[in-house]
């Protein structure tokens, strides 16, 4: 019973000293025999209980009483007075005033001291309520300002989803004060609806009271709030339990992910969709075929892919620039969209890639009309940079399920029948078809067969002279690469040259046949034979940049004198990046190697750039010559290039001779040597070795 006070106020010194005396220990005692300084302790002291006695001289026990009365500093005083009078009157006047006791004189100190002891349990007791009270409140202060600054909103209702709280966010959020919303049901301050459908939805809490367990909220949940104002919103609701797991109530936490859901559309939107046209990317058209499909397939009708590349775009872009490149693609990108309806989709597929997916309502639609369509406005001519550009494009079909069961086979298919299509004449169409699918098959095959032959390093080369067509001298020979086909019989490097520039196999082919050129001529000059052996190089291997480390590295290794290889390129190894084919040329040309420009004629020839290359020789193309006898055109062109050379101090060869007339009149224009059928179909090694063996010896000459 420690922490209590008690302050005894007695004139008789005897009084006070007995109860002194008689109360030890249950708490501080002070005393006082003088009433009139009394009070001034009494406010110094603020004793838990006054003993008071109430006939005193001057200040009587009454007067104290009435003081205390006043004084809200003493309020929590608990007084028991001590009288020796019996009368209920004076009783009756003391408690009025505030006394809680009375004890009567001559004292009974042994029932005082129970009295007192009593009282002081009270008092601990009383403490201690209010303690308890005062740490429920700042506790419930504390929750009440966490819920209140939290950026979720809460609401928290009773047993019958009727809202006893809400937080200033949800407030805000459904636009209800706390003091409007209290006691009315959470469905009518929280009015939530399906965001698609618009449908209502039951609210969670409602849920979670029912079923007696945490829910969440639907996904693509939206709220009005009382204005009118819709938020999507985001979260759960649990039940309250007491402390026996008695529901008494229900708590709904939600948050405002409008924000985040307008985000989120703008992200799936960006990922979706090509920035430069916004036309829907390769993700969505992925999408949209899928979805195509399954309808179709629900519908039994078709889906047709068109796959549309541009044609010569790289050209293009790197002759005009970037910003034109943009441009255009941004303007075709435009066109096209103009079939975006009706469930057609027209995508950006990448680079200068577009595709158009077109469900079939009926199953008899007929796409030619649209092919053409499509390839008209394309080709419609429009000005940028100051220039007039007219376009073209290559197109491929696919159609489900025709000719395809899935997406990736859809795309695969288009993409080879547009591949097909890039190789006939500009704006040509492709669908895919059996035979196309054979070609692709023996596309496979023939990579196959590559791969073996480069692994074991067993491709051939076959050898074709080349002559001075004035004296009929040997002065040189092109190998040309063959693969052998398993049965006795060899592939053709047109049916493998392009995959394996595509596959990225060029270069270890373009490594083997160089060095298998290099051994062959260093051994025939060896054998006192001198022949220069020219050595197709693709333009792909131009990107390379251990190309003239491999040139000078195989010179060195097989001890070939660099004046014995002549390296044949073509206009789009040129092409391609200027600049450092440039480069690499001069290093070449500068090692002792002669370059010769292969097929001219067929490409971009102009004389400007020729100046720029180390060109020692120019190929007159087969089809010229082919052609040159009949056709004026082609007659013109070969006087051109032949003069052309001239001009440039170039060696000319025409290649693809294949008859008499031919050879009399390139000879006749001036054209010194030449390469064909006539003179010489391609020979195996043992073959040209047997020629060359039997040529006279000073017909073996070296340019
Ligand atoms: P190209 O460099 O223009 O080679 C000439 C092609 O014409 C050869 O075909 C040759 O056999 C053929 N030819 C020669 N004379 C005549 C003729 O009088 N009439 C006709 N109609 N054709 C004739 P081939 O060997 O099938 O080579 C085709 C192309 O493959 C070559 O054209 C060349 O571009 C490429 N190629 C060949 N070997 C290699 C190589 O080792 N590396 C690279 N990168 N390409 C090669
Ligand atoms: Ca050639
Ligand atoms: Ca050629």
């Amino acid at each position: 019973m420690d922490n209590c006070s008690v302050f005894i106020i007695d004139d008789e010194g005897i009084t006070t000293l007995q109860l002194e005396h008689a109360l030890e220990g249950v708490g501080d005692i002070t005393t006082s025999t003088n009433s009139y300084e009394a009070v001034a302790l009494l406010e110094k002291v603020k004793p838990d209980i006054l003993i008071l006695d109430l006939e005193m001289p001057k200040v009587s026990g009454f007067d104290i009483l009435e003081t205390i009365q006043k004084k809200p500093s003493l309020a929590n005083i608990r007084t028991i007075v001590i009288t020796s009078h019996s009368a209920p009157a004076i009783e009756e006047r003391a408690l009025s005033l505030g006394a809680i006791d009375f004890i009567s004189k001559p004292l009974n100190l042994i029932l005082c001291r129970i009295r007192i002891e009593n009282h002081i349990k009270i008092i601990i007791q009383e403490k201690a309520l209010l303690q308890a009270q005062t740490e429920l409140f700042t506790e419930k202060e504390h929750l009440r300002i966490t819920l209140d600054s939290i950026a979720d909103a809460v609401i928290s209702t009773d047993i019958n989803a009727n809202i006893e709280y809400m937080n200033p966010v949800a407030q805000r959020l459904t636009g209800w004060s706390e003091t409007a919303a209290k006691g009315r049901h959470i469905k009518e301050v929280m009015q939530l609806a399906d965001a698609t459908t618009k449908v209502s939805s039951i609210n969670p809490l409602v849920v979670a009271l029912n079923e007696n367990r945490p829910v969440a909220m639907a996904l693509n949940t939206q709220l009005t709030s009382k204005q009118g104002i819709i938020h999507r919103v985001e979260d759960s609701a649990a039940p309250i339990l007491d402390k026996n797991k008695n529901q008494c109530g229900a708590v709904m936490v939600f948050q405002d992910v409008s924000e985040t859901f307008a985000m989120s559309l703008q992200m799936t939107y960006l990922s979706h969709h090509d920035q430069l046209t916004a036309l829907p990317n390769r993700v969505l058209l992925h999408d949209r075929i899928t979805q195509s499909i399954a309808r179709a397939s629900y519908k039994k009708t078709k889906v047709t892919l068109m796959l549309l590349d541009l044609d010569k775009f790289k050209f293009i872009n790197d002759a005009l620039g970037h910003h034109i490149g943009d441009e255009i693609i941004a303007h075709i990108g435009h066109s096209l969209d103009r079939f975006a309806c009706n469930d057609v989709t027209v995508a950006r597929v990448g680079g200068d890639e577009f595709a158009l997916v077109i469900p079939h309502s009926a199953n008899s639609l007929s796409l030619e009309p649209l092919v053409n369509e499509v390839l008209n406005v394309i080709s419609k001519p429009f000005r940028s940079g100051g220039e007039q550009h007219i376009l073209t494009a290559s197109l491929g079909i696919s159609v489900y399920p025709d000719d395809a069961s899935s997406v990736e086979e859809m795309l695969r298919h288009a993409d080879s029948a547009m591949y097909k299509a890039k190789n006939e004449p500009a704006n040509s169409y492709f669908y895919f078809s059996d035979e196309l699918q054979i070609e692709m098959n023996r596309r496979l095959e023939v990579g196959n067969i590559l791969r073996k032959a480069l692994e074991e390093n067993d491709l051939e080369l076959h050898y074709q002279p080349k002559y001075d067509l004035n004296n009929d001298s040997l002065i040189g020979v092109e190998s040309l690469v063959r693969l052998k086909d398993g049965q006795g019989g060899f592939i053709s490097p047109v049916h493998f040259i392009e995959y394996a520039e595509e596959a990225g196999l060029i270069f270890r082919l373009g490594e083997q046949v160089l060095e298998k050129s290099c051994i062959a001529a260093k051994k025939w000059l060896d054998k006192g034979l001198p022949i220069k052996v020219a050595v197709n190089v693709s333009a792909k291997q131009f990107t390379d940049t251990k190309l003239v480390g491999t040139v000078a590295e195989i010179l060195e290794r097989t001890q070939l004198p660099s004046r014995y290889l002549e390296l044949e390129v073509t206009e789009s190894a040129l092409i391609e990046s200027f600049e450092y084919t440039v480069s690499q040329l001069k290093l070449i040309s500068e090692m002792g190697v002669s370059i010769a420009l292969d097929d001219f004629g067929t490409g971009y020839s102009s004389l400007s750039y020729l100046r720029l290359f180390p060109l020692d020789v120019l190929k007159i193309d087969q089809s010229f010559v082919r052609d040159m006898n009949d056709d004026v055109q082609a007659l013109n062109i070969v006087t051109t290039i032949i003069d052309l050379a001239c001009t440039l101090n170039l060696q000319i060869v025409a290649e693809g001779i294949e008859t008499k007339g031919q050879q009399d009149r390139l000879r006749a224009l001036g054209c010194q040597m030449g390469q064909g059928y006539l003179l010489s179909k391609p020979l195996n090694c043992g073959k040209f070795e047997e020629l060359i063996m039997s040529s006279k010896v000073e017909q073996v000459t070296c340019s």
